[in-house]
């Protein structure tokens, strides 16, 4: 209330002299937001008013006034605890921080330096183009502003020229092996469900008898899930013509029994290459297994303080130029939950969305 009385009092003083009062309009609006940029802060609503301070990007302020002068522009009488004066309206913003998601350009649209159509123009991208949301802004005018990332351009689209992105999605499979850990799976799956990203999951029989509450906790929580054999122990697993066999079908029951889910999908311990024998692999085939090995090795179990991630994006353009979508091999443990959410967001950066792999889907295998 006191914003109010203190606003009708100072738009009273400090209307611009050269505006007539018949072609301006204000409005209280009393809106908490924030600064887009730095911005100099006058004692009336037009440049030709002595600069009184200057606002920082993202400082917060009250905007108490918006009123347009008789140049046709709208002004913001502004204050915060510092300082108090006019700016113009597309300096201010309300602002909503978003978790990053994808939109997809419906017309050929501009990237602005803030958020209006005043603003200089940093790039144009053509329609169909995927670009990733880090915020919205509702600017003075109510219109809808994302701050977007296309390449190394960061700037400001109206969402007005934007849909979703979804089903344009190009779509990347992360895939974790050797689960689910009693150190890190409750922790994986924490990252997963907060970033709303679908993982594949090959399990290891001895693991899941040990955690069956986190392979129930996959199946609900939408993540796809397999096998990955009993022993790993490349002696057993590989031995004869059946051992591989053998393994996953106790696999497969013992994650039948624990989820209610009969998955066909498997990975063979280290890859199907070059250990897993032709007589192995057709002995899976027959029996029904999927057998899938990956596209992008992110070699976590080796790189444990991070690297993972940015050895694992680079490897992403190869894979694009090769019209294929990622399929990740990763592994269920701490070093590699660590920074889990690094490469999602890198991934949703570069306008990826996430699935678990399928059983209609045909296998990727190195041979
Ligand atoms: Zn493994």
């Amino acid at each position: 209330m006191c914003f109010i009385s203190l606003a009708a009092v100072l738009l009273f003083l400090e209307r611009p002299s050269d505006v007539q009062a018949s072609s301006a309009v204000s409005t209280i609006i009393n809106k908490k937001g924030f600064i887009t940029k730095e911005t100099v802060v006058r004692r009336g609503a037009h440049v030709t008013y002595a600069q009184s301070g200057l606002l920082k990007a993202g400082e917060e302020v009250i905007a108490i006034v918006d009123f347009t002068n008789a140049s046709g522009e709208r002004w913001l009488k502004v204050q915060n605890t510092r300082i108090s004066g006019w700016i113009p309206a597309a300096a201010f913003s309300r602002q909503t921080s978003v978790s990053p998601y994808t939109v997809k350009t419906t017309v050929s649209a501009a990237i602005r330096t803030s958020a209006s159509s005043a603003y200089k123009i940093l790039k144009t991208v053509p329609k169909d183009t995927i670009l990733t949301v880090k915020q919205k802004f509702y600017n003075v005018s109510n219109e809808k502003w994302l701050y977007v990332q296309h390449g190394t351009t960061a700037g400001w689209m109206r969402e007005d020229d934007t849909a979703l992105a979804q089903a344009a999605l190009k779509k990347a499979y992360l895939t974790f092996d050797d689960g689910p850990s009693s150190a890190s799976g409750a922790a994986l799956l924490n990252v997963l469900k907060q970033h709303g990203v679908a993982a594949t999951f090959f399990m290891l029989e001895p693991q899941m008898r040990a955690r069956p509450d986190l392979v129930k906790r996959m199946v609900s929580e939408g993540h796809t899930v397999g096998c990955h054999g009993v022993t790993h122990d490349k002696s057993k697993f590989y031995r004869d013509s059946h051992s591989a066999l053998n393994e996953m079908t106790i696999c497969q029951k013992t994650l039948q029994s624990i989820s209610g889910v009969k998955s066909r999908l498997i990975r063979v311990p280290y890859g199907s290459k070059p250990m897993l024998t032709d007589s192995q692999k057709t002995a899976l085939q027959k029996a029904g297994f999927l057998i899938w090995d990956w596209n992008v090795d992110s070699l976590d179990w080796k790189y444990t303080s991070g690297q993972y991630v940015s050895y694992t994006l680079n490897q992403i353009p190869a894979i694009e130029r090769q019209k294929a979508s990622p399929v990740v091999v990763l592994h269920d443990k701490n070093t590699t939950v660590q920074y889990l959410h690094q490469l999602i967001s890198g991934l949703k950066t570069k306008g990826y969305g996430f699935s678990g792999l399928t059983e209609t889907m045909t296998p990727m295998l190195f041979r």
